[in-house]
């Protein structure tokens, strides 16, 4: 993942799924909006501004560089949207065009008409670039970025499609996720991983209590989907091995 932004999550919402969307939609927005250095950002958590309905979402610390974002009960897409709407603000103070003089208290974009103008910039900028980053991220992988759901694809699979992708854009490896999906998956193990653990269940020999079985069996999907890890990386490590024997 290339990290665009320094991110400091104060905000408790777990982010290991969706981290990646903030960078990409970070280096998508230095491009269209033409900011140099990406500010700090922080994900913060207020519980009393959460009640509100019309609580805080966000704001741009002109001094410190930073977007701030309150990420209580919001969804990504939501607080996307406004990390978008602050980089516009982020844009207009690298370019001396964010006018923080004068007015600034409660009603500061009907009172103060250089605010007021900053504002309608971010609101029409911001949520542009937003729509444009994420229609162009649609284009480019609508299955994972669209579809997947439709498809009832878990996480999981998503998860290493996109994997896939990546190894196959930065090295040019072929994979063949149908593996993934046969029952029988006789992968053809390499000499050295047979070794240590003869029936693959990730139990080494030495400590399996059932041997030529599966010590992890259980019926539940998380056995299952770890079991998918490491045969795919089993697969992914056989297929780069092959591929490296040809070059
Ligand atoms: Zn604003």
């Amino acid at each position: 993942m290339v990290k665009f932004f320094n991110i400091k999550n104060k905000s408790g919402m777990d982010i290991s799924d969706t981290e990646h969307l903030f960078h990409d939609l970070g280096l998508f927005a230095q491009k269209k909006l033409g900011f140099n250095k990406p500010p700090a950002l922080n994900l913060m958590s207020d519980g009393k501004n959460a009640m509100k309905p019309l609580g805080k979402t966000a704001y741009y610390d002109p001094q410190g560089m930073s977007v701030t974002i309150y990420t209580d009960g919001r969804h990504t897409k939501d607080v996307l949207r406004s990390l978008a709407h602050e980089l516009v603000h982020h844009t207009q103070n690298e370019n001396g065009m964010l006018n923080d003089s004068g007015y600034h208290g409660e009603g500061y974009a009907q009172k103060n008409k250089n605010l007021r103008q900053s504002e309608k910039e971010a609101y029409l900028d911001g949520n542009m670039c937003f729509r444009d980053w994420e229609d162009q991220l649609k284009q480019e992988k609508p299955t994972i970025y669209n579809e997947w759901r439709i498809n009832n694809m878990s996480t999981k699979d998503w998860k290493n499609k996109e994997l896939m992708e990546n190894l196959n854009s930065k090295f040019g490896f072929k994979m063949n996720l149908k593996a993934l999906n046969e029952n029988k998956q006789e992968t053809v193990l390499e000499e050295e991983d047979k070794k240590p653990d003869e029936d693959g269940d990730g139990v080494p020999d030495y400590a399996d209590e059932k041997p030529g079985e599966d010590d992890n069996q259980e019926s539940d999907e998380d056995s299952k989907e770890k079991m998918d890890e490491s045969r795919l990386y089993k697969i992914i490590k056989q297929e780069v091995l092959k591929q490296l024997r040809k070059k």
